[in-house]
């Protein structure tokens, strides 16, 4: 099996306040993004991981061929970042998976148990129940609740097999479709999409009181 890795990482990160993005703060001194590229390359199932950037951040970085891991220049929203790195990644993968720059606590256990259910069903991704009350708002006041029974929040490494992002890309593209995750675009197109446990430490770091939490949280991680 050939699996691509998509790590969409050219966000500006405004949530998080700061001139650096979220993705390249450090984390026991190492940009987070790091921790994610190297964590995969362990995987003897990756071939290639592609991490989109800005494009100032692109200008900078050198590149060997023959390099496991390619930088790209990413687009104004996720979806379309990872579509330019999928686009420049070849063709020549079984599998591919897409990962957020911010999330540095994936388990190696949880991407393989995805990495069968996308072989097998197409498309797969970890998610954990909504364990609060969700409601809708305008303007500052409450307008709806949701039934939160069937209700998950999304996490990644979200898998698909690779034709099956291929088309729900460039369906999304062709119908306008920008959405904040694939597994929703692909479930969007009539893809059979799997969910498998996810983990509540699997968090992504967003705002600075999350950067707070995964460097308390760093120490006693283990990544299996
Ligand atoms: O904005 P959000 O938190 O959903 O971003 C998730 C991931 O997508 C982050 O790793 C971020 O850097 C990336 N992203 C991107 N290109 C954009 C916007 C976000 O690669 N234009």
């Amino acid at each position: 099996m050939s699996v691509l890795v998509i790590v969409p990482a050219a966000g500006m990160g405004t949530r998080f306040g700061t001139p650096v993005p979220k993705q390249f703060q450090l984390l026991a001194g190492k940009p987070i993004v790091q921790y994610v590229v190297e964590r995969f390359l362990l995987s003897g199932f990756v071939e290639k991981v592609v991490v989109a950037v800005s494009d100032a951040l692109l200008a900078t970085v050198k590149q060997a061929p023959g390099d496991r891991v390619q930088f790209v220049a990413g687009g104004e929203t996720r979806q379309q970042s990872v579509m330019a790195a999928f686009n420049a990644a070849g063709t020549d993968f079984d599998v591919v998976a897409v990962h957020d720059a911010v999330r540095p606590f994936f388990r190696m256990r949880t991407f393989e148990a995805l990495l069968d259910a996308a072989r097998e069903f197409g498309a797969a991704l970890p998610a954990i129940p909504v364990t609060d009350t969700i409601h809708a708002t305008q303007d500052g006041k409450l307008t709806s609740t949701l039934d939160r029974t069937n209700l998950v929040s999304a996490q990644t490494p979200q898998v698909f097999r690779y034709d099956v992002l291929r088309d729900a890309l460039d369906r999304a593209v062709r119908e306008k479709f920008d959405a904040t995750d694939e597994a929703g675009i692909a479930a969007r197109c009539g893809y059979d999409v799997r969910v498998i446990a996810g983990d509540p430490f699997n968090i992504k770091i967003t705002r600075p009181e999350d950067l707070a939490l995964a460097e308390a949280h760093f120490e006693e991680w283990s990544a299996e």
